[in-house]
């Protein structure tokens, strides 16, 4: 174990700095590949010039997103290290409301790791946990990493998949197979960003926790209802009202200098 830093509570940056200790801790149980913690930092690269907040484009995509994810007849939530580290709670929070499945998805596929990544699940109140071991028995086509493995009962047979924080060939690959994609990503520019159905351009860390109030606020909707909010979203325009955003904010900050 590394030494834990004590990040005071004043600290401007204290926010971000106890997200990184999270996926740190993470990193020494096994849940966070070492790649996810580069990653993480693009990521935040992005958040910061979004300016650490939802944009209403993005919540616009959540709503969205929550539509997709009611109208579905199997729907699936595609957990990998970073986001089973850093949201567990709202993962199963999810996984309850739609309801849809947990499938572990990694990139860097060990038994320790699965193992990992669903025992973080568990303690955070799943019940079941699909892609473990010989259940992820399934493959993606065209599709030559460990993330090809999936679990029949799962992504394999899903109609729309949620996957947070994703890797552009696998969601392209899930788009051949004829999934409807949802993936959440703070950089709008990202191959998942513009391949994906619904990109929820947001950090996972208050996108999870807005997708589960949607749900539960839209579960009463008929589905006309819910069709007509799917129907009114393009990705395309939605991503690009992310990079009108972050352009904007750039300008002012440049004259404020
Ligand atoms: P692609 O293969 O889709 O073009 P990439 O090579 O950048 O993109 P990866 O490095 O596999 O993809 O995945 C990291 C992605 O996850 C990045 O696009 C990053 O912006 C995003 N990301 C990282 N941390 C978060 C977070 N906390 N919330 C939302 N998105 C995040």
């Amino acid at each position: 174990m590394g030494v834990r830093l004590k990040i005071p509570k004043n600290h401007v940056r204290a926010a971000s700095l106890m997200v990184r200790e999270r996926l740190i801790e993470g990193e020494e149980k096994n849940v966070v590949a070492k790649s996810g913690l580069i990653a993480h930092g693009r990521g935040e690269a992005f958040d910061y010039l979004i300016g650490e907040e939802t944009t209403p484009a993005a919540l616009f995509a959540t709503r969205a997103a929550a539509a997709a994810l009611l109208l579905a007849s199997r729907p699936v939530i595609s957990v990998n290290g970073n986001a089973a580290a850093l949201v567990p709670g709202e993962m199963v929070r999810l996984s309850d409301s739609v309801p849809a499945p947990l499938e572990v998805n990694l990139f860097y596929r060990s038994r320790d790791r699965e193992l990992a990544v669903k025992e973080a699940l568990v303690a955070a109140g799943a019940k079941q946990v699909l892609g473990v071991g010989r259940a992820a028995s399934a493959r993606i086509p065209e599709l030559f990493s460990e993330r090809r493995k999936v679990d029949p009962r799962g992504i394999h047979s899903a109609d729309v998949v949620l996957v947070p924080l994703e890797d552009g060939d696998r969601t392209m690959a899930l788009k051949r197979m004829g999934k409807f994609v949802i993936a959440i990503d703070l950089n709008p520019l990202s191959r998942t960003a513009q391949t994906a159905d619904i990109t929820i351009v947001d950090n996972i860390i208050r996108a999870l926790p807005n997708l589960v109030s949607a749900v539960n606020e839209l579960k009463c909707q008929d589905r006309s209802a819910l069709r007509g909010m799917l129907e009114s979203f393009v990705n395309r325009k939605n991503l690009s009202s992310m990079l009108i955003h972050i352009r904007n904010r750039l300008s002012r900050l440049a004259e404020e200098q």
